[in-house]
């Protein structure tokens, strides 16, 4: 029998963090070594305040980040350092960030991995949205988030934005609307003369971000050193 996969969680009492961290100690194939988060400090074994005291003393495999915009990228580049690779869900990190990480992780040999969306139907609305952009260059994004979500535009969008105009060689405006009672969700329209096509995706709960999520953690060491961006990549 292979033995489990060490993991620790960074946000791990956070909305989605701490779905991640319960999924993974319930996976009979991965082992949650440490849940992260500064008001976990003094909080008894397996838990820790600071990222760099879990990395010395739980020395996970791998490590998962749903924290905050701001502090993705010196979670992510203490990872590179540490040599432990990482599927990141926290959104935020600039073009700019994400070229760096990558080529820290290239030549430190780290397979770093970014969904902007782990949900399956987010990954699917885009890879439909780009066939349709082929055709219909005329398009918009409207996401739609909680009102707690710190960043605008969503990653998400941002991605779908990249990804449709690749296709028609147009960049879609994008929306942003925040507000209590959502979740995640973003329409991508398209307009032409006398008709339109809204492709969507509704998030209703936070689990669907879950089982993306345990896939990136099941596959990220397998990863070419550097940084991968999408669960189509996994899919
Ligand atoms: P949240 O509920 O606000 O949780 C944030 C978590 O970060 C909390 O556990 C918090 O701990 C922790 N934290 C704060 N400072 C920290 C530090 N210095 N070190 C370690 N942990 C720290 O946020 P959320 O709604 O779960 O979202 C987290 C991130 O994931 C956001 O960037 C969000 O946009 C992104 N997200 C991505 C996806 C996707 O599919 N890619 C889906 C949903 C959300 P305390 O409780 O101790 O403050």
């Amino acid at each position: 029998m292979t033995a489990a996969t060490g993991v620790a969680v960074a946000g791990a009492t956070g909305r989605v963090g701490r779905l991640v961290a319960d999924a993974v100690d319930a996976a009979p194939d991965l082992q949650l070594v440490a849940r992260i988060a500064p008001s976990l400090r003094d909080a008894g074994a397996g838990r820790y305040g600071l990222l760099s005291d879990a990395i010395d003393e739980a020395r996970p495999q791998v490590l998962v980040d749903f924290t905050r915009p701001d502090l993705i990228a010196a979670h992510a580049a203490l990872a590179v350092e540490a040599g432990v690779p990482l599927v990141m869900g926290t959104t935020g990190l600039t073009p700019e960030e994400r070229l760096d990480l990558d080529g820290a992780a290239r030549e430190r040999g780290v397979p770093l991995f970014f969904a902007p969306n782990f949900a399956l139907t987010a990954v699917l609305m885009i890879r439909f949205a780009a066939e349709a952009a082929v055709l219909l260059p005329d398009c918009e994004v409207v996401e739609e988030h909680a009102a707690t979500k710190l960043d605008r535009p969503s990653g998400t969008a941002l991605h779908t934005a990249d990804v449709v105009e690749a296709a028609s060689g147009r960049r879609p405006p994008i929306h942003s609307l925040r507000l209590p009672g959502l979740v995640a969700n973003q329409s991508v329209v398209f307009g032409a003369e006398g008709q339109t096509l809204t492709i969507r995706h509704d998030t209703t709960s936070r689990e669907a971000f879950v089982p993306g999520v345990l896939l990136a953690i099941r596959r990220v060491r397998d990863l070419p050193a550097g940084l991968t961006v999408g669960l189509d990549a996994l899919l």
